[in-house]
């Protein structure tokens, strides 16, 4: 949800979750968490373009408030970026006295609250005050517009791609310079695609010193396809001579051009089949135990600091395209100068240079989005192994599950959702496994004293050993992920309207899942597979004095990894197999739908989770974690891209043939590409 997983940070740790058992058959912990790549197993690090946060996230969740009206009818599409701010600064402003202060807190309320929470400068300005007021909500409403913009500028920028490829073109790689030169079409395209820009283009083709002091082959950054495919055409694939090949001095060309755009992405993507010179291990790169012209490495090698230093100086992102286990050793060894692990992708077959481009070039937009709003945070110590439960002391504690929206009509007037509180009790493990750019997650256990109906097993009660001597009985315990925000709130009072932004954002992403089964279901495009949300509670723990507030889930079960569909933006996951194009298509058919199904009020996007079933043994995309998009409305977190979001994902959309059963349009104004 909208917390942040949008945080197109690469940071976020990989692991999908693994897990227990889910009673009602889902859980994760968020996706913000675990973004794991599909299809490209060689892969150590996170590869997918994961949310995109407003540039200084601090604010906590919250955005624009809304007009009350402006729901209905719709919406078109704004081509500019200073009139879609415009446009939602506006409608924000006029709606701030439409917030009906009720009995119940009301969505309105929760956002400002949440924003405040996390916001130093608001809470100082407010501390004291005992309700929502018009001033407030119209601070946080000025604050919000100005972080989208600047994500918005953000993003701009990092869509503007460059790409070097650096080739191995000694004999054995003719089928990958072909490879290059077949799939350069298409790698722009798909690129451009996702609303990405091409900036420049450009290729090394190294051989080795045998071949002459320049056994380079270079063309510059060109912005035309057919240039490069000339230039390729003219490669011919010989020399190389003994078993390593100038690698380094490949890299130093391609490092050494002139990058287009400064501030946008550029990534190096790089095919080899052989490591550099260097057997004996002097300076410390033992590359290769096989025959070597200069076991040394040669005297004209740059050094690996030098060269991995301007690699970092000139922001590059570099990709390995792994053809054999020949580089296994390079790679480390260039990890360590790189400062960081290198992403690989298999491209043993050449037909996967393609998409293996491409989603390195997704995956560094989308980290070069968040960074130019966010900074890196430092590594949290965390504890992947599941605690000792014995050890872990049970707390007692209310959780709360809010009821779905019921209706369109609901969701537009911004009624509160009905709440179910209940006792229970929890253990919660005392250091977080995972993180991701605004929350923790933790291992938890819910623990209860009579037996769970819900479970096959559960006609025979038994009994929970496991607990802290001097516990009370337990008959049954649940696995479940708790996540608490990093950021300790402003003003603890606030803590909760945090919680209540993300679960209301749940909340009503689920119910236009059902309306979205329940509609395709009666097309003749009817899928076998359903969207389902997974939905949180909020768990309210008594502690020294205070509370603790932390979102609970329950976890996965199995061992599924992660699969993020979309962004927060235009970023569409490229499919590999006819079942992950079902999946995919279904993910933005859904996105298009929220918003037609509304009125064009708000739409459901940032769509991630896991492959599962229900209880009748159907397929179920459980997704967790949305972004909704709702144009001047303060409402759904920080991931609500407002108007900026929606025309996003109209410029990449193209429907699909559920759009079509659905009835489903492109908005009316075209959209500039
Ligand atoms: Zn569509």
């Amino acid at each position: 949800m909208a917390d942040s997983s949008f945080t197109v940070f690469s940071e976020t740790s990989s692991g999908s979750y693994v897990g227990g058992r889910g009673g009602s058959g889902t859980g994760g912990s968020g996706a913000e968490f675990s973004a794991v790549a599909g299809g490209c197993a060689a892969h150590p690090s996170k590869t997918i373009p994961d949310t995109v946060l407003p540039a200084g996230a601090r604010a906590g969740s919250s955005r624009g408030i809304s007009g009350g009206g402006s729901g209905t009818g719709r919406r078109t599409v704004a081509t500019t970026e200073d009139s879609l701010m415009a446009a939602m600064r506006g409608a924000m402003e006029s709606s701030v006295t439409t917030g009906k202060p009720g009995k119940r807190t009301s969505p309105l309320e929760y956002a400002v609250c949440a924003c405040i929470a996390e916001d130093a400068e608001l809470s100082h300005v407010y501390a004291g005050a005992t309700a929502v007021s018009s001033e407030m909500t119209k601070a946080v409403c000025h604050k919000t517009t100005h972080s989208i913009r600047s994500a918005v500028k953000a993003i701009s920028a990092a869509q503007k791609v460059s790409i070097c490829f650096v080739l191995d073109t000694t004999g054995s790689m003719a089928g990958h310079i072909q490879g290059v030169k077949n799939q350069i079409g298409q790698i722009v395209t798909q690129i451009r695609s996702t609303g990405c820009k091409i900036a420049g283009l450009a290729f090394v083709g190294y051989k080795d010193w045998c071949d002459g002091a320049d056994h380079f082959e270079r063309l510059p950054f060109v912005s035309d396809v057919t240039a490069l495919e000339n230039f390729l055409s003219r490669i011919r694939p010989t020399g190389g001579g003994d078993f390593p090949e100038d690698v380094v001095g490949g890299l130093h060309n391609a490092v050494c051009l002139e990058w287009p755009q400064h501030g946008g992405t550029r990534v190096l993507f790089h095919i080899g089949d052989a490591p550099p010179h260097g057997r004996t291990g002097g300076g410390g790169q033992h590359y290769h135990n096989q025959g070597d012209d200069h076991p040394d490495g040669h005297p004209s090698d740059v050094p690996l600091n030098t060269l991995f230093q301007k690699i970092r100086e000139k922001e590059i992102d570099y990709y390995f395209g792994k053809i054999n286990g020949h580089c296994d050793d390079m790679l480390k060894i260039f990890a360590r100068h790189y400062g960081r692990a290198i992403p690989q992708y298999d491209t043993s077959n050449p037909a996967s240079i393609a998409s293996s481009v491409s989603k390195s070039v997704m995956e560094s937009v989308s980290t070069r989005s968040a960074l130019a709003g966010d900074r890196r945070r430092d590594e949290l110590p965390l504890d992947k192994s599941m605690p000792k439960w014995m050890m872990v002391p049970v707390a007692s504690c209310t959780v709360m599950k809010l009821k779905l929206p019921a209706s369109v009509k609901a969701i537009v007037d911004m009624e509160s959702l009905e709440q179910t509180v209940t006792r229970s009790y929890l253990q919660v493990a005392p250091r977080p496994f995972d993180h991701g750019s605004c929350r923790l997650a933790f291992y938890g256990r819910q623990l209860f004293s009579a037996p769970r109906t819900n479970d096959s097993d559960s006609s025979v009660p038994s009994v929970v050993t496991d607990v802290p001597r001097g516990s009370p009985g337990f008959t049954a315990s649940d696995e479940v992920v708790l996540k608490q925000f990093i950021k300790p709130p402003t003003d603890v009072k606030l803590d909760r309207s945090r919680y209540m932004v993300d679960l209301e954002t749940q909340a009503v992403a689920a119910f236009l899942a059902d309306c979205f089964n329940e509609r395709l279901g009666r097309t003749s495009a009817a899928s076998p597979i359903r969207l389902k949300f997974l939905m949180a509670k909020l768990a309210r723990l008594k502690e020294d004095g205070g509370y603790r507030f932390m979102a609970m889930e329950k976890k996965f079960r199995g061992t599924e990894a992660m699969v993020k569909y979309t962004n927060n933006y235009s970023f569409v996951r490229a499919s590999d197999s006819d079942e992950m194009n079902i999946r995919c298509a279904l993910a933005v058919t859904f996105s298009h739908f929220t918003h037609e199904h509304t009125n064009g009020y708000c739409m459901v996007t940032d769509l991630q989770g896991i492959e599962s079933s229900d209880v009748k043994g159907r397929d179920v995309m459980l997704l967790t974690d949305p972004a909704i998009h709702c144009p001047g409305v303060l409402r759904f977190g920080k991931t609500n891209m407002q108007q900026a979001g929606i025309d996003a994902f109209y410029k990449a959309h193209k429907c699909t043939k559920y759009c079509a059963a659905l009835g489903l349009r492109m908005p009316s104004i075209s959209l500039e590409k």
